[in-house]
């Protein structure tokens, strides 16, 4: 029998995106998961959802253990982090590309694949991208974070880190540029193996509904591999 069970959501209102979310938790998890997930799409403020998706399923593969990023809190808004992100081996057409992306009025519901040299899109997914799953914190891993975090205490923050953790193990990946598109929450990240994870103040404008998440690819990256990874293989973040 199955330990461990992916929980996604996806809700949307007339096709719009409204909130999605995912989670790996244990069997007697999964009851209060669906319901934080349910409350969560009917509470979001881009919209009171028409369509919720709740999709519960086994996960048959065993876990596997992830680093889990340092944070930082950088108070400089997107522009002067420019040189910052292109030191991490973003080009000047990449991250100009993923800006664009980000700040489109269509709405993404998952990442989009940038080639960090090319700067072009590699995915074929459009307005989807790639919704990333399937990962979980090592409950001590988790618990000690908190106790030294407490200014960033909050379940937006630490599923912000565990996703970026999990993307920045994949292999091929180089960084991940992620902006909300919560319109009351101008704060985004740049995340890597190589740099941590970076807080962005002052994304977008307060109001704005734009956002969305790119991730940055090596140009030999195997597309059907990388993406395989980030939305099937189970994974736990662990302090290394
Ligand atoms: P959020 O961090 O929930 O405000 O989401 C911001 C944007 O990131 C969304 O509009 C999506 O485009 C993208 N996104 C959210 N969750 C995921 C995920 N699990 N995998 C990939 N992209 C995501």
């Amino acid at each position: 029998m199955a330990n461990w069970f992916s929980v996604r959501m996806r809700a949307s209102l007339q096709q719009k995106h409204i909130s999605g979310g995912e989670a790996l938790v244990v069997k007697s998890a999964i009851a209060e998961t669906v319901s934080a997930l349910q409350q969560r799409a009917f509470s979001h403020s881009r919209g009171v959802p028409d369509t919720c998706h709740i999709t519960v399923e086994a996960v048959t593969t065993p876990l596997v253990d992830v680093p889990l990023l340092a944070i930082t809190d950088q108070a400089q808004p997107l522009q002067a982090m420019n040189t910052f992100i292109r030191q991490q081996g973003i080009s000047d057409a990449a991250f100009t590309h993923a800006v664009a992306l980000l700040r489109a009025p269509e709405q993404m519901r998952g990442a989009a694949l940038i080639d960090a040299v090319t700067g072009e899109r590699i995915d074929a997914l459009d307005c989807r991208g790639v919704r990333v799953s399937r990962m979980t914190y090592d409950p001590s891993t988790l618990q000690a974070w908190r106790n030294k975090h407490a200014a960033y205490q909050g379940a937006r923050i630490e599923e912000a880190l565990l996703l970026a953790s999990k993307v920045a193990s994949a292999s091929g990946i180089v960084g991940e540029l992620c902006m909300s598109d919560d319109p009351e929450y101008t704060t985004g990240y740049f995340a890597s193996a190589q740099s941590g994870y970076t807080r962005i103040h002052q994304m977008k404008p307060l109001g704005s509904e734009c956002g969305g998440r790119v991730f940055f690819t090596q140009p030999d990256v195997s597309l059907q591999e990388v993406i395989h990874y980030l939305q099937r293989t189970p994974v736990r973040a662990t302090s290394v």
